[in-house]
């Protein structure tokens, strides 16, 4: 439970995350291969939710999180595809 708490508390610290070209590839450890990521601000525009709510589904293992070798918190996008339609 800790860890999922400090997921949280590091995804609050990353508020901006440019990427300009859109979207990027990162492992998921959930998917357990490589997918397109976007940054929690992205995704909270696709899902059209706040951020806030970004961070709730995070919590409740509807959204992955991954991350990039810099340590830039991002997004799984492959449960977006999903969300995205409801
Ligand atoms: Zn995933």
């Amino acid at each position: 439970m800790n860890r999922r708490r400090q997921i949280t508390i590091e995804t609050h610290s990353v508020t901006v995350i440019r990427l300009k070209s859109g979207s990027v590839s990162a492992y998921c450890e959930s998917c357990r291969e490589e997918v397109t990521a976007f940054s929690p601000a992205q995704t909270a525009a696709i899902l059209r939710v706040d951020p806030a709510e970004v961070d709730r589904r995070i919590e409740t293992n509807q959204i992955h999180l991954t991350r990039r070798e810099r340590g830039a918190t991002l997004v799984c996008g492959s449960l977006l595809k999903g969300l995205e339609n409801e």
